[in-house]
């Protein structure tokens, strides 16, 4: 069953094995790794650490074939249904991936009188780089639009209001797969109908790899980037996938400089532990403790829940929180509740949370899981929460 499935899963992780008073609930920050990645890293630097690309001995041809390999690990994780034409191009993380398609293509794309839309809700690395390339044009003389992505009450896209919203001119469209303070999986399955068939649409999926299945397949979205960090990799990875239609967006291989080898091989060993824990049953164990929380908590009136109300206009799809749940107590502030939690072991995010909207008023505190979790460590959060209540 679930619950046995799950404790050998997180037996697999020294460091959260290693610390039972201890309950890590950060994981949208950064997830912890299994003893299979930390051995994948170790056996590549003692066996067969070199550079990439250009060796004419073993070592170094292995590590030219393991990156290439890599770049098809990803695209069989998303289920690339085309794999041969679209591109994989490695990158340190989401930050740097969206940057990257923001400087290196999106700005040699837009033309006077081009609009696009940016999710201003949303993670601040998916709204500042567009926002820059667009400054960066208009001091060139080139006038692109800006339009704010609607959002409903629930925090999810209001994919009707957004067909409304795009018109000939809309060229690129930036969205987030799972929001990272709300939760809630936005919905991505929706949004080319929504923009029709001539925008590009941008998918930043730093909160959805690794959480529950995302397969590019029938998505027909052009773009999609994600953290190696927040997918059991190590840090300085990720990776930008590209559709095939786009060719080749960035060079292929791209490997003008050294590539994070160490941390490529960390990747693969990470999607190759998570498909085999099985990401449908990942989903619905992270999901379950998200819903467990959020339960609580609305039972606790000194406490408010954000995004995600259940409250829903009628026909709105109800969203699933992806285990992340984030509130503020009406009396103590977010990073006081941050302290107190810490006090108890209870290792949580008590900030603002990189919002382009709002400000210093909205910070919160964000609890956020991943299948090491457990029932128990809930119940325990919950059981404090309700002393503070
Ligand atoms: N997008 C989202 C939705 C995120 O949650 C994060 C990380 N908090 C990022 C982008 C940035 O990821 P990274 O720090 O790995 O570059």
């Amino acid at each position: 069953d679930l619950r046995s499935w799950q404790s050998g899963l997180r037996a697999q992780f020294p460091i959260i094995a290693g610390h039972p008073d201890l309950a890590y609930l950060d994981s949208a920050a950064t997830a912890q790794k299994p003893q299979a990645v930390l051995d994948a890293v170790t056996e590549y630097l003692t066996t067969g650490n070199a550079n990439a690309g250009r060796g004419t001995y073993p070592w170094a041809n292995r590590t030219t074939a393991r990156i290439q390999d890599a770049e098809q690990r990803v695209r069989r994780f998303l289920g690339d249904p085309e794999p041969d034409r679209s591109g994989v191009h490695f990158v340190s993380g989401t930050t740097e991936g969206l940057r990257l398609i923001a400087r290196d293509w999106l700005a040699g794309h837009l033309r006077d009188g081009d609009e696009i839309i940016v999710p201003y809700a949303d993670h601040s690395a998916n709204t500042l780089p567009w926002q820059e390339v667009v400054d960066l044009l208009g001091r060139q003389g080139i006038r692109v639009g800006v339009r704010a992505m609607p959002y409903d009450p629930a925090r999810d896209y209001d994919h009707r209001a957004l067909a409304g919203m795009v018109g000939q001119r809309t060229r690129f469209i930036a969205t987030t797969h799972v929001h990272h303070v709300y939760g809630g999986d936005m919905n991505i399955g929706r949004i080319r109908a929504a923009a029709g068939p001539g925008a590009v649409i941008c998918l930043d999926a730093a909160q959805g790899v690794g959480h529950l299945p995302l397969s590019v397949a029938g998505l027909d979205v052009d773009f999609v980037v994600f953290s190696g960090h927040k997918v059991m990799a190590l840090p300085g990875t990720g990776a930008i996938w590209s559709a095939n239609r786009r060719g080749p967006v960035f060079a292929p291989g791209g490997w003008s400089g050294t590539p994070n080898t160490s941390g490529i091989v960390s990747l693969v060993a990470a999607l190759d532990w998570l498909e085999a824990a099985g990401l449908e049953r990942i989903a619905r164990w992270t999901v379950a403790l998200g819903a467990r929380l959020t339960d609580g908590l609305r039972r606790l009136p000194a406490y408010q829940v954000l995004g995600c109300q259940r409250s829903l206009a009628a026909g709105s799809p109800v969203q699933q929180r992806h285990g992340i749940v984030t509130f503020r107590h009406r009396g103590i502030g977010s990073n006081d509740l941050g302290f107190i939690l810490a006090s108890e072991g209870f290792m949580v995010r008590a900030d603002g949370h990189c919002q382009a909207e709002g400000g210093e008023e909205t910070t919160s505190v964000r609890v956020s899981v991943h299948v090491y979790n457990t029932v128990d460590e809930i119940d325990r959060l919950l059981e404090l929460l309700t002393s503070l209540n």
